[in-house]
């Protein structure tokens, strides 16, 4: 008797596996043999190859719930966004390596704003690179101790705009991955990167004027001496002093 029920439970057991298989993988189950069930169940368990990609998919949804001073990271949010940290390498006008990591850090609320405006760039084939965005405020001295001079370092007693993750340095780059022609390179420091400056070919011209009239309608304002430099326009955040994280997983400057 026990064997007869057991028996039975076995292929009640089985049945109901079956009937759950099919539900799942209806397009399987119709072309296969029952011996590829299990194969096209643990198929399923993979990550779909959307998820695979788009940590800024998966990410985003975490973000939203974060409240507007979060200082979060860009590609999170929008894995297009190409990173050229100089801060993290020695190729910065200090000639130091100022940051752990190179990774790009922003409140979400300019982060925000930022994303509209890739949108809007992404649309007419450029994306943007990113040169620095959050910035310590003890790198701020440093910079500060080596070029104290307030037209290219903001004055660290004051707090720049990049220690309260409202700055942002970038450019555009075209569809086969090369940096559109701004006239001088980043951090330079000399009236040839001054916004006023005119004395540049047409196709320079034009390319800091657009960089500059998506960004200010999004809500970012220029600095008449650096084309690179944005800052946010809607509110201003404390000052910041903790450092570019290396590990992955965090996800947020606290
Ligand atoms: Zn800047």
């Amino acid at each position: 008797m026990k064997n007869i029920s057991s028996k039975l439970l076995y292929h009640f057991l089985f049945l109901v596996f079956l009937a759950c298989g099919s539900k799942q993988n209806t397009n399987h189950l119709s072309t296969t043999p029952s011996s590829a069930i299990t194969f096209a169940s643990q198929k399923q368990h993979e990550p779909a190859i959307s998820e695979k990609k788009g940590l800024a998919t998966q990410d985003s949804l975490y973000y939203e719930s974060l409240h507007d001073t979060a200082m979060i990271e860009l590609v999170r949010y929008d894995s297009d966004f190409i990173l050229d940290i100089k801060y993290a390498t020695a190729d910065n006008f200090t000639k130091q390596v100022l940051y752990d990591c190179p990774r790009a850090f922003l409140r979400k609320k300019v982060a925000k704003d930022l994303l509209n405006a890739h949108k809007e760039f992404k649309k007419l084939g450029y994306k943007i690179k990113i040169f620095d965005g959050y910035r310590p405020h003890s790198i701020q001295f440093k910079m500060w101790d080596l070029t104290p001079d307030k037209r290219y370092v903001g004055n660290p007693h004051k707090g720049s705009m990049h220690n309260r993750g409202c700055a942002v340095d970038l450019t555009l780059v075209d569809k086969a991955g090369k940096d559109l022609d701004m006239g001088t390179v980043y951090d330079f420091f000399g009236e040839e990167a001054h916004i006023t400056y005119t004395n540049l070919s047409a196709e320079v011209l034009k390319n800091r004027q657009l960089l500059k009239q998506v960004l200010e309608r999004n809500g970012f304002r220029a600095l008449q001496t650096e084309w690179w430099h944005f800052s946010y326009n809607r509110n201003v955040y404390s000052i910041l002093n903790k450092p570019i994280p290396c590990k992955a997983e965090i996800r947020e400057i606290k």
